[in-house]
């Protein structure tokens, strides 16, 4: 197999905690977080793990500018920005929607310097040629570009789940525990996809579990089998087709991506108050609460131990406080 260059961002590894309180309340399986909220504090999240191979590839080819995109509270806009400060890079991002006051994750993108520029939806149907426009004109500056797709979410950011895999197996072993489950919510893939190849390139015996906070089922099967044919690609390292399940669990989108039906921010506060435990209505709170409706309806009850990763996105509480 082919190695991947990356570098230290993330302050691994993460805490694996039971939620003993919550776990009481539900007379259920013991529910665990994977508390990758804390890779980092303004950088945290799930995106940290991914860029270090993404930006690791980017200095790697002389890069001097990331460009990335996503919506306007991106998280991983976010941390790209903030990474790019941290490493003298420069950073521009393609923001998907209006021009807003500054909060949360866009609040940060400003004070970190990134340039941003607002796509309407039009726009952002054909981001690839934006992408190809900004890359240009960046040359024309004597600058060297590196575009990041959405959420790092390709071949070379699947590795930080690869990773993050293997980190779980020595969190199972330490603990003794072995957990039926390791759940997880799906925005662009990345997340999900690095789990299913880690689950079958380190022999994790736990199944991998999705709530997709936007798009269907299909999309996330389609997407997650096109990263990991490129991975395979890339890497030179062939996995066991029969031994790639892609479980995506449908139905809890609610209202739309980054938009959240009261019973989430119902779970956001529970979960706060009971286990100190911040969760966001976009990402975490709204896979968390399909997980407990999912609980509800007698699924994943023939387990002991259920993991879900706490895949941070605390910044874009903020822009939904009359909510809360
Ligand atoms: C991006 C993100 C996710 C989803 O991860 P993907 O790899 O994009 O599927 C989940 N939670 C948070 C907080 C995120 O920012």
């Amino acid at each position: 197999m082919k190695e991947a260059p990356r570098i230290k961002l993330a302050r691994l590894p993460t805490p694996l905690v039971p939620l003993d309180r919550l776990s009481g309340e539900l007379g259920g399986p013991r529910i665990w977080l994977k508390r990758d909220d804390l890779t980092e504090t303004a950088a945290s999240g799930n995106k940290l793990r991914k860029l270090e191979y993404s930006v690791a590839q980017a200095l790697a080819e002389g890069a001097t500018t990331l460009i990335t995109c996503g919506g306007v509270q991106s998280n991983h806009c976010r941390v790209t920005a903030i990474v790019a400060a941290q490493l003298g890079l420069k950073c521009q991002l393609l923001l998907r929607g209006q021009p807003e006051d500054p909060d949360g994750n866009l609040m940060l993108d400003r004070l970190v310097g990134a340039e941003v520029r607002f796509l309407t939806m039009d726009e952002w149907r054909r981001v690839d040629e934006i992408f190809a426009e900004e890359a240009e004109r960046w040359r024309s500056l004597d600058e060297t570009p590196f575009c990041i797709p959405t959420g790092a979410s390709d071949e070379i950011g699947l590795w930080g789940y690869v990773n993050a895999t293997r980190e779980l197996a020595n969190d199972f072993s330490q603990l003794g525990i072995e957990p039926d489950y390791i759940v997880s919510a799906t925005g662009s893939g990345g997340t999900l996809g690095g789990l299913i190849v880690g689950r079958a390139l380190h022999g994790l015996g736990s199944q991998v579990v999705a709530f997709n906070v936007c798009d269907d089922e299909a999309y996330f099967i389609n997407k997650i089998s096109a990263d990991i044919a490129s991975w395979e690609r890339r890497y030179e390292h062939q996995l066991d087709p029969s031994n790639l399940p892609i479980n995506v669990i449908d139905g809890h989108v609610g209202p739309g991506y980054g938009e959240a039906a009261p019973h989430v921010y119902d779970t956001i506060r529970r979960v706060a108050r009971l286990e100190g435990v911040v969760f966001d209505p976009v990402y975490t709170g709204k896979a968390f609460d399909a997980l407990l409706t999912e609980l509800n309806r007698g699924q994943f009850t023939d387990s002991e131990d259920i993991v879900f990763l706490h895949t941070g996105g605390i910044f874009g509480l903020f822009p939904h406080r009359q909510q809360l």
